[in-house]
């Protein structure tokens, strides 16, 4: 592949359509100085080549990060130093956030942590970045400089380790989950052939990673454009059971996407995480520790999972009954996670009557107990036992009668409750 990386090439309207934000020209004309340089660099250009609007714009600079810092005040902008020991400092221009990093060369890495000192050379910067489409950089007269071929592997749709893939996990074993996240957020077709060997080759390496890193690529992972794909290509490598501790399910996840296609929910990531590996309640409790999910998000699974049990092996939507009292026993948002993982278990047919079932759960009031003990005490009912059991009974009945709030009802319900004497 021939390199355009050192004289540039003219960027394309997608790149140069970048320097039309104020904020970002307010900080290179900050930065502007005889002898350095500043590039915008990584995400937001390849972003920005697929089509994307980037979300955020990183940029690199020769400066030091104390001269970053003086010149941008200077320029009355605000300047935090996020992260200072590592060249980075986050500039406040307008409404707008622009991290500003001084180029590195990395001295070591030990798989997880790199020691870097400050560079000057755009090159060598970009050669310690991860895939040739995340190593772009572009110069603010519209020069852009691809070091590595990554414009034609953008072009091709295909993630490529920059250098030899081994050795990069080896730095760093983030990039092995990055590299199934980047080839499903962008990639077309199967994983890059190398990459993927050497993933597999490495794999024990990802022991190193912290859960909350794991948690982060998966979530994103989960939602990329080719997510099923990619799981079902990592998990046929056996790559994916370790990191989840238990035997995720792909096919279930294709389901899940498929039935939520433009309807938001399933765009969720721990939807889909449950799709790809949440069966019964102690599935919940393995993810939270797996992956150090919030006590608010393993609540979520566990009650999705519990409401799950009663729909197991069923083909065809719960009767409005039915789903009156998930509703009633598990709340909306179990009731409603329950019913999509549900449906993307069954077999496929009765999609109308599914999407009528997920409609229901989301406009019907959550059915609430009308009684409470003081209705049994009225009844005579005292002793603090049988007054659980007269309403635990009383619930049932009430459910069975399907859920009624009229008096008459109501009434009825309360004359029936068995008495005791005494
Ligand atoms: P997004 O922010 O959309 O996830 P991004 O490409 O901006 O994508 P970041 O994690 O923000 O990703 O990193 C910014 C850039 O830094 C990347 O484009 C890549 O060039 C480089 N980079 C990030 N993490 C690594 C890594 N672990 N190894 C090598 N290079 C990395
Ligand atoms: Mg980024």
């Amino acid at each position: 592949m021939r390199s355009t990386g050192e004289q540039g090439i003219a960027a394309p309207d997608a790149l140069t359509a970048l320097f039309c934000d104020e904020a970002l020209l307010s900080v290179f004309s900050a930065l502007q100085l005889e002898g350095e340089e500043t590039r915008i660099v990584g995400g937001a250009l390849r972003d920005a080549l697929f089509g994307r609007p980037p979300h955020e714009i990183d940029l690199a600079t020769t400066l030091f990060p104390e001269a970053v810092i003086t010149r941008t005040k200077a320029a009355g902008l605000r300047a935090i130093p996020t992260g200072i020991q590592h060249g980075t400092v986050t500039v406040l221009a307008g409404q707008e956030t622009f991290e500003v990093t001084t180029l590195r060369e990395d001295i070591e890495t030990d798989g997880r942590h790199a020691e870097v000192r400050f560079g000057r050379d755009f090159r060598i910067d970009a050669l310690r970045r991860d895939f040739t489409m995340n190593a772009l950089s572009l110069a603010p007269g519209g020069r852009l400089f691809d070091y590595t071929g990554g414009l034609a592997d953008i072009v091709a749709r295909k993630v490529r380790f920059i250098g030899e893939p081994e050795q990069r996990i080896k730095e760093d074993y983030l990039r092995i989950l990055r590299f199934f996240r980047f080839s499903a957020d962008f990639g077309e077709g199967l994983l890059d052939r190398a990459g993927r060997l050497a993933a597999i080759r490495q794999r024990e390496g990802l022991g190193q990673l912290s859960r909350e890193r794991i948690r982060a690529e998966l979530l994103k992972l989960f939602c990329a454009r080719k997510a099923v794909e990619v799981c079902s290509e990592i998990c046929g490598d056996g790559l994916l059971h370790p990191l989840l501790a238990s035997a995720p399910n792909p096919a279930r996840l294709r389901r899940l996407i498929a039935i939520g296609e433009g309807a938001g929910p399933a765009e969720n990531p721990l939807l889909r995480l449950a799709a790809l590996c949440l069966a019964l309640p102690e599935d919940a409790l393995r993810l939270r520790d797996r992956l150090r999910l919030s006590n608010t998000e393993a609540e979520r699974l566990e009650a999705a999972a519990r409401a799950l049990i009663g729909l197991h092996g069923r083909d065809e939507p719960p009767g409005f009954h039915d789903l009156q009292a998930l509703l009633f026993r598990h709340g909306r948002q179990a009731a409603v996670d329950a019913v999509l993982l549900a449906e993307a278990d069954a077999r496929p047919g009765n999609g109308g009557g599914w999407v009528l079932a997920r409609n229901f759960l989301f406009e019907a009031t959550e059915p609430r107990l009308p009684f409470s003990g003081a209705d049994v005490i009225a009844l005579g009912i005292t002793e603090g036992r049988a007054i659980g059991e007269a309403l635990r009974g009383l619930q049932a009945r009430w459910i069975e009668a399907g859920f009624p709030t009229d008096p008459a009802s109501l009434t009825r319900l309360l004359d029936e409750v068995p008495r005791r004497a005494g």
